[in-house]
């Protein structure tokens, strides 16, 4: 977060600290490092390919709602073409290749996304609306861990699991989403080409500009041609991917809605599955906790890009003795963050992605309100042109309301409180989903106690949405199944025997 230093206002007088926000220059990222083709094509076999029936769709900014480019819209016989490229490139090259080559393109890759980073990060910023911010601090670095972290891997696959013979299994198809376009696509990729499979996949249809340029990047770096196949599009585009039959895998990660008929549209086959999927994840707060760091946890765990995380800490859990005093601090710091231009470096709350998106927060806030919840807006600006929403929160929200059991993918907060470890564990696990939790207090022996009990894949302590590389993510109940990070994210990737 930017920290504010005292300013002096237009009276000459110098103010310090909460409640006001501080007038700031704006400082803009140039966009001059990227260069986006009008017209974006399909990846395959090493190749920008046209559609066979040359259908293109747009994509926005969505906070200037300006038209980027035209993209790619793959058909069942591109999609086709695509998955024949993967499995020649796997027969033919990739699938006999020692794990240390394997190991050296994915080295390759890592470091000239680290060269071109700043590319990517604008580039993200500029499709998906998140903050520069974050894709430069936060998104792209993690990419080029990812990366790195599974080239390690590739030439130990024989210590994956001990005493175990592994093996890769063939073609993966995976789809993604747009939250977090390019780290979604090098979760799934690294590991993936790492075990020694090859891929094609599609990433969301509003977010498809940073793969591509990955695309770029896996020439640069000489990747033999169709070991990553690229098909854009929509949900069709997915269904036809994940249905084909020369497909020995499918990786998804999006909503539980498409999760669920993915594993229908497959169960009858032997296709491989794994399943990243939404979350309404829990952040506990004990009265002992230290309260500002725990303050500035929570406003991270939900208001982190726009809250289109799906391991958000959407549903805050205080303790009645404090929680009075820790909703005005969350207010206050709240009505300090600045919602605006992502690629202003002062931003703190970038654009949400789409329009469609947008009007489903605020049609979901109405369904909020109409059951008397008790609401709260963020004060200060958000600007005319483009998608964006204030950071909000919802008080005093039982467990019946709407808000509380639906994931919003966005930046809405619900508050509940508790006054017992029992009923806080109660409370966190009363939800079908079971992605994340967080919890803040320091007392080393209640959080191991509380952690033991939730139902959730990960669990942060005094701190929250920490990424790494090397530690597994993945869900339980309706967030799906599988982990992807870690030696855990190479199961899902391996034949073991
Ligand atoms: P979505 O399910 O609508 O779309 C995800 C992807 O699936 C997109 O690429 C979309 O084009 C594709 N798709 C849509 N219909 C399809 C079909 N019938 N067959 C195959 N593919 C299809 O989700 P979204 O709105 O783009 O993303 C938000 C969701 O993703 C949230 O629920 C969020 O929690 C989840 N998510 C989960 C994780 C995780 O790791 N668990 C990470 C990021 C996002
Ligand atoms: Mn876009």
């Amino acid at each position: 977060m930017q920290i504010n230093t005292p300013k002096k206002t237009k009276s000459n007088v110098v103010t310090m600290g909460p409640p006001e926000t501080f007038e700031y220059a704006p400082s803009i990222e140039s966009t001059e490092i990227v260069k986006i083709d009008k017209q974006n094509k399909l990846f395959i076999n090493g190749k920008f390919t046209a559609p066979k029936n040359k259908k293109y769709f747009l994509t926005y900014n969505p906070a200037t709602e300006e038209v980027l480019a035209e993209i790619a819209e793959a058909q069942t016989n591109d999609v086709d073409l695509a998955v024949k490229a993967a499995r020649k490139a796997y027969t033919g090259v990739w699938g006999k290749l020692s794990g240390k080559m394997r190991g050296r393109y994915l080295y390759r890759i890592a470091r000239i996304i680290q060269e071109r980073a700043r590319e990517f990060a604008v580039l993200e910023t500029l499709d998906n609306g998140k903050p520069i911010r974050e894709s430069r601090d936060i998104d792209i670095p993690l990419v080029a861990a990812h990366f790195f972290y599974y080239a390690g891997w590739a030439d130990k696959l024989d210590y994956v699991v001990p005493g175990k013979k592994v093996s890769s299994l063939g073609v993966v198809g995976q789809v993604i989403p747009w939250n977090f376009p390019l780290l979604m696509a090098a979760w799934k990729i690294a590991p993936a080409l790492a075990c020694g499979n090859t891929v094609v996949i599609k990433p969301a249809e509003t977010t498809s500009l940073s793969i591509l340029l990955l695309a770029k990047v896996f020439q640069e770096a000489s990747l033999p041609d169709g070991v990553v196949n690229i098909v854009t599009g929509a949900g069709a585009t997915g269904s036809a991917l994940v249905t084909h039959s020369d497909i020995n895998k499918v990786a998804f990660t999006g909503s539980t809605e498409v999760g669920k008929l993915i594993a229908r549209s497959i169960a009858k086959t032997s296709k491989k599955l794994t399943l990243e999927l939404g979350g309404k994840s829990a952040h506990i707060v004990y009265a002992d906790a230290a309260i500002d760091q725990a303050v500035e946890g929570v406003i991270n765990g939900i208001f982190f890009n726009q809250g289109h995380v799906c391991c958000a800490g959407s549903r805050l859990l205080v303790e009645e003795s404090i929680a009075e005093m820790f909703i005005e601090k969350l207010k206050t710091r709240m009505n300090q963050l600045r919602t605006g231009n992502p690629l202003d470096k002062n931003t703190d709350v970038g654009a949400i992605n789409s329009k469609t998106e947008l009007t489903k927060i605020k049609k979901l806030i109405r369904t909020g309100i109409d059951e008397g919840g008790d609401y709260f807006e963020a004060t200060g600006k958000i600007p005319d042109k483009g998608y964006f929403h204030k950071p909000c929160l919802f008080n005093n929200v039982s467990s019946a309301f709407t808000l509380s059991r639906i994931e919003i993918f966005g930046p809405v907060l619900t508050i509940s409180t508790f006054r017992t470890v029992q009923e806080a564990i109660l409370k966190a696990n009363d939800t079908p989903y079971g992605l994340a939790a967080g919890i803040w207090s320091e007392k080393g022996s209640k959080i191991h106690k509380t952690a033991s009990q939730l139902k959730a894949g990960v669990i942060w302590a005094n701190t929250y949405n920490k990424f790494d590389p090397t530690s597994p993510f993945g869900g339980y109940n309706e967030s799906g199944f599988g982990r992807e990070g870690g030696r855990h994210g190479l199961f899902p990737y391996l034949e073991i025997k």
